[in-house]
């Protein structure tokens, strides 16, 4: 008889997982049924800010795959609005309900792939019936938003909280959209995922496109009018809102996990191994959002929700399961994202990771262009590195810049990846050419700089 793998969640990392599992063992070996309890499988909610603007068109294009080539093409059998609600470990099942046509289901597994992503934080006052004020995680939230926006009477103002990527993109789609748009975080910057010096460069582009920008204060509850969200309440006075969109981060999808008695890390995430099994659980896996892994420069347990772990992670995953081995090797937190063309790029530990962690460091910036300066297009480009004391070795950097900014984190994070010092890296051999690059890449003359700041401290 064929074993059973049920999979509990159908996008990044549920779904990778399932594909790769079938690629190892075909349906009389192994068969798979996979619960999604949206309306579709293996899209893109990266791609979510970019179809609330109107830059993507269509919905569809944002879905990889669909249940139905899931079906013909690997054999998995897709549930689509069945949301699972219990599991019972000791009798290998699972509960499920089907939202719309009513009724449970109940089902057997061998091996169980837990996937179910991260679920947006909504404190207390965000708690409402009154329409209009939507979280970010999935492309069905992106539906109802885009309905919102879509309907009579048509939203003129929109308040996004929280000025985390989320917060920072949706900001930017809305504007794009024609509303007028004001960002409100309670830290005194935006983008706090990179150094207060440099998210000022993001918080200057925001409000350069139209975005009001209300740093250091707290959001106390929201008002409503016939039913309607009609304003953010603050400190310092509501602010009329149509539309609001929460961008306070997102926490680990556990609930179902935790029921059942799956082990949760201290960030609130499952416990897995590198191989992606649940620690202790036989025969239970889990991937993405709704895991914690390792960050690789600290070594401590992080929760990083992205879709470039989702989908790593989803396939060591199912390789596993497939009978293959593979090894997720943890992360440096790397990112990137945009203010329409302000491109901010990180990767490794920020100024205050650097030193929540122990290390002892310098911090430098250094502003240069992506091109040669006489070429046509030339813009400033900031970098900033963050190298050990007395090693040099690269802890963090980040990237803040007009074009071809984001994508040279990459060079930052191969380099922090492999343990590579500021004194290595002044000799790395980047391309030039005047169209793409000085003679000196902004990231040699950042790694020139870190050199020269650890001289000055007599390293
Ligand atoms: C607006 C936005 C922009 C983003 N941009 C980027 C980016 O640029 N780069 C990047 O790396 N990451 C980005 N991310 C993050 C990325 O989308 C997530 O990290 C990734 O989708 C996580 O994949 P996952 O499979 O773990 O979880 P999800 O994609 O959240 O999928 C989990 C699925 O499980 C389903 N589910 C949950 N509970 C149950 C249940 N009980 N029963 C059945 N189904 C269930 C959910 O409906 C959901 O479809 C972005 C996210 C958002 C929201």
């Amino acid at each position: 008889m064929a074993q059973r793998l049920i999979v509990i969640g159908g996008d990044a990392a549920g779904m990778a997982a399932a594909s790769q599992a079938r690629r190892r063992r075909d349906r009389g070996d192994l068969e798979i049924v996979a619960f999604e309890r949206g309306h579709f499988t293996s899209y893109s909610a990266c791609g979510i800010p970019y179809w609330i603007s109107g830059l993507v068109p269509e919905r569809d294009q944002l879905i990889a795959r669909d249940p139905e080539t899931f079906r013909e093409k690997f054999d998995i059998d897709v549930r689509l609005r069945h949301e699972v609600t219990a599991i019972d470990l000791d009798r290998r099942e699972v509960l499920a309900r089907d939202l719309d046509g009513g009724g449970e289901v109940r089902e057997r597994f061998d091996t169980l792939m837990y996937a179910t992503g991260a679920v947006p934080k909504k404190p207390g006052w965000a708690d409402t019936a009154a329409g209009g004020v939507f979280g970010m995680q999935t492309l069905d939230d992106g539906a109802a938003l885009r309905d919102w926006l879509d309907s009579e009477p048509r939203p003129r103002r929109a308040v996004v909280i929280g000025g985390g990527y989320i917060g920072v993109e949706m900001a930017e789609a809305l504007i794009q959209r024609g509303l007028a748009v004001t960002l409100v975080e309670q830290a005194e910057q935006p983008m706090a995922t990179v150094d207060p010096d440099m998210a000022e460069l993001v918080t200057d582009a925001m409000r350069g496109i139209g975005v009001t920008i209300r740093t250091g204060l707290g959001v106390t509850g929201l008002e409503e009018t016939d039913g309607r969200v009609s304003a953010v309440v603050t400190a310092e006075g509501p602010i009329p809102a149509d539309v609001v969109v929460l961008g306070l981060g997102v926490r680990p999808n556990t609930a179902l996990a935790e029921a059942a008695g799956l082990p949760l890390g201290t960030t609130g995430g499952i416990r897995v191994d590198r191989r992606m099994r649940v620690q202790g659980v036989p025969d239970v896996w889990a991937a993405g959002d709704c895991v914690e892994t390792v960050h690789r420069v600290t070594g401590l347990p992080v929760h990083v929700p992205l879709g470039t772990h989702a989908n790593k992670q989803g396939r060591v995953a199912g390789i596993n399961i497939g009978g293959g081995y593979a090894t997720f090797a943890g992360v440096i937190g790397t990112a990137v994202t945009k203010v329409c063309e302000l491109e901010v790029g990180r990767t490794g530990l920020r100024e205050k990771d650097a030193a929540a962690a122990g290390f002892e460091f310098v911090s430098v910036i250094a502003e240069s262009t992506n091109r040669a300066g006489y070429y046509p297009g030339a813009r400033t480009m900031t970098v900033k590195l963050i190298a050990e004391k007395p090693s040099g070795r690269l802890l963090g950097a980040q990237i803040v810049g007009w074009s071809e900014a984001a994508k040279r984190i990459d060079t930052l994070a191969v380099a922090l990846w492999n343990g590579m010092t500021v004194d290595d890296m002044t000799a790395l051999d980047l391309g030039y050419a005047p169209p793409y690059a000085p003679v000196w890449d902004p990231v040699l003359i950042a790694a020139r700089k870190a050199v020269d700041a650890l001289a000055a401290v007599g390293r």
